[in-house]
C-alpha cells in the first residue's frame, strides 16, 4: 500500500516537473512553473521519507525493519538547515551574481552524487549493473562538483586569470581517458578496497579543476551550464542505483536541459562549444582589435531628452551594464514617461545580452515591464530602419558591427542587433573600455552615434528628471 502511494507522489512530482519546466519556456508564467516544480519536489521528498519501505532483493516488503529515529532527526535538521541558507542566499543574492550562485548550488549537487557513490559502492560488490551506475555517478558528480567550485571561484573574481599548462588540452584528454579506464576497470574488478574508490574519487576532484580552469572567466555561464548537465546526469545514475523514479526523470530532465541550454548559448554566439572550452575567448582582451576611424560624439543629458522627446519611436537596448548599475527601475520609468508622450517604446533582447540567458527578460520583469515590449532579436532586426533613436544602455558586444564586417573578430559570425539602421543611436556606458569580449566597437565610432557617458543608473536618472522637466 506503502509502496504504490509513493510511486503515485512520484508520479505526480515527474508530471509537475515537466509541467513546471514547459511554464518556465515563458516568462509570464515561468515563476509559477518554479514553484509547480518545488511543490512536486517536496511531494516526493516527504513520500520517500514517510513511505519507504525496505525490500529484499525478490521485492518482499522486511515488515520488522523501523527507521531509527536518529535518522529523522538528521535527515529533518539537514533539510532545516539547507532550507534555511538557500533561502536566504537566493533572496539576497544580486541579479548579477546569479551564475555565481547557481554554480555553488549546481556543486552542491554534484557533491550529492559523489557521495551517495563513496556510500553504496561496498554494498553492491555483488551486482555490475549497480556498481556502472554508482562509480559512473561518482565520477561525473565529482568533475562537476570541483569544476562548479572553480567556475565559482573564476566568476566571483578570486581567480580572475585563466591557467593554461602547457599544452592543457593534451594533458586533459589523457586525465580523461585514464579517469574512465581505472572507473571501467573498478567496474570490472570490483577490488573490496575503500582507498582506490578514494583514489578515484581524488583524480575526478583533479579533473573537474583541470577541465575548468583554462576557461576564460566569462565563458564560464556556458561551462556552469554544461556542469550543470553533468549533475543531472550523475543523479540520474543515483535513480537507477536506487530504482527510484523521480530521482531518475529530474536527473534526465536536468541534464537535457542544461545539455540544451549549453547549445543554445553557443549557438547565439556563433562560438562551437569546443572553442567555448579550448578557445581562449576573451581572455586575452586584444583579439580582433583594428584601428577605427571616425570621431567619438558625446551628448548631455538635455539634448538627449530633447531628442526622445520628440521622436516617434524609440528602442531601448538593454546589456550587461544596465544589471550591474541594476537600472532596470528608472529604464522602466523612462519608458513609461516617453509612452505618455506618445513615443512608441520597445525592448530589442539579444539572446545572449548580460552574463546568463534570458538575464535581461528577468530583469526587465523585475521592474514590471510588459512582457509585449520585449522584442525578440529576429523581429526588432526589421525595424530598426523605422526607429528614431536607439538608446543602448551598458550593452556592447551584442551591437559590434564587428560581428557582421570583420572576419578577424572573435566575434564574427555572432548575430547582433541590427542598431546602426535607426536614425539616431545613443549608447550609454562609462568608458571607451571594451565589452565582453575585449574588442573595440566600431559602433561608437558612427556619425550616427552620440555617447552619453556615466553609470546607466545616474544618468537615466537624470533623464527622467529632463523629461518630466520638458
Ligand atoms: P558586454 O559585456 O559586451 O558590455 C557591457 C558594457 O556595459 C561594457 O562595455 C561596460 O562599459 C558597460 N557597463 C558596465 N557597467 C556599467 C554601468 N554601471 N553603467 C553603464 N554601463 C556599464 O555586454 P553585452 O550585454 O552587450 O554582451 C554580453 C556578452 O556576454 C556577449 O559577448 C555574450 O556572448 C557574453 N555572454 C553572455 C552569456 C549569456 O548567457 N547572456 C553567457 C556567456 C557570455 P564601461 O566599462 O565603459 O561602462
Amino acid at each position: 500500500m506503502k509502496s504504490s502511494l509513493l510511486e503515485i507522489c512520484y508520479l505526480f512530482g515527474s508530471v509537475t516537473f515537466i509541467v513546471g519546466l514547459k511554464m518556465m519556456g515563458n516568462p509570464k508564467s515561468a515563476r509559477r512553473g518554479n514553484l509547480y516544480a518545488a511543490f512536486g519536489m517536496v511531494i516526493a521528498i516527504f513520500g520517500t521519507i514517510f513511505l519507504f519501505e525496505k525490500k529484499d532483493h525478490a521485492g518482499n516488503v522486511d515488515t520488522a525493519f523501523v527507521v531509527p529515529a536518529m535518522v529523522y532527526y538528521l535527515i529533518f535538521g539537514a533539510i532545516a538547515l539547507g532550507t534555511v541558507i538557500g533561502w536566504l542566499t537566493a533572496k539576497r543574492v544580486q541579479m548579477t551574481k546569479m551564475p555565481e550562485l547557481v554554480s555553488m548550488f549546481n556543486g552542491m549537487g554534484g557533491a550529492c552524487a559523489a557521495l551517495i557513490g563513496l556510500m553504496e559502492y561496498q554494498h553492491n560488490l555483488d551486482s555490475t549493473g549497480a556498481l556502472a551506475a554508482i562509480i559512473a555517478g561518482m565520477v561525473i558528480g565529482t568533475v562537476s562538483f570541483s569544476g562548479s567550485v572553480i567556475a565559482y571561484l573564476k566568476l566571483n573574481g578570486t581567480m580572475n586569470k585563466p591557467i593554461r599548462l602547457p599544452q592543457y588540452n593534451i594533458i586533459n584528454t589523457i586525465f580523461m581517458i585514464s579517469l574512465v579506464a581505472f572507473g571501467t576497470w573498478m567496474v570490472m574488478m570490483k577490488p573490496d578496497n575503500m582507498a582506490i574508490l578514494y583514489a578515484l574519487f581524488f583524480a575526478a576532484i583533479v579533473y573537474g579543476i583541470l577541465f575548468t580552469i583554462p576557461i576564460g572567466g566569462a565563458d564560464m555561464p556556458v561551462v556552469i551550464s554544461l556542469l550543470n548537465s553533468f549533475t543531472g546526469l550523475a543523479a540520474a545514475f543515483g535513480g537507477f542505483l536506487y530504482d527510484n523514479k523521480i530521482m531518475l526523470t529530474g536527473g534526465i530532465l536536468v541534464g537535457s536541459a542544461g545539455t540544451l541550454l549549453t547549445l543554445v548559448m553557443c549557438k547565439a554566439m556563433n562560438r562551437p562549444l569546443s572553442n567555448v572550452i579550448f578557445g581562449a575567448f576573451g581572455a586575452t582582451g586584444a583579439t580582433g582589435d583594428r584601428e577605427m576611424s571616425g570621431n567619438i560624439k558625446d551628448i548631455n543629458v538635455s539634448d538627449t531628452a530633447v531628442l526622445m522627446n520628440y521622436s516617434k519611436k524609440v528602442v531601448i537596448v538593454p546589456g550587461y551594464g544596465l544589471a550591474v548599475a541594476q537600472a532596470q527601475h528608472v529604464i522602466h520609468e523612462l519608458e513609461m514617461i516617453l509612452e505618455e508622450r506618445g513615443v512608441i517604446v520597445k525592448y530589442a533582447i539579444h539572446p545572449v545580452a548580460g552574463r546568463m540567458p534570458g538575464h535581461m527578460n528577468v530583469l526587465l520583469a523585475e521592474s514590471n515591464v510588459s512582457y509585449d515590449k520585449l522584442v525578440e532579436m529576429e523581429d526588432i532586426n526589421p525595424e530598426f530602419t523605422s526607429t528614431d533613436v536607439v538608446l543602448v544602455v551598458g550593452a556592447n558586444d551584442v551591437v559590434n558591427p564587428a560581428a557582421h564586417n570583420d572576419p578577424a573578430s572573435p566575434i564574427y559570425g555572432m548575430p547582433i542587433l541590427d542598431v546602426e539602421n535607426a536614425a539616431h543611436i545613443i549608447v550609454n556606458k562609462r568608458s571607451m573600455n571594451a565589452g565582453y569580449a575585449g574588442i573595440e566597437n566600431e559602433l561608437f565610432f558612427n556619425p550616427k552615434t552620440n555617447m552619453l557617458f556615466g553609470d546607466a543608473k545616474t544618468v537615466l536618472t537624470k533623464l527622467v528628471a529632463e523629461l518630466k522637466a520638458l
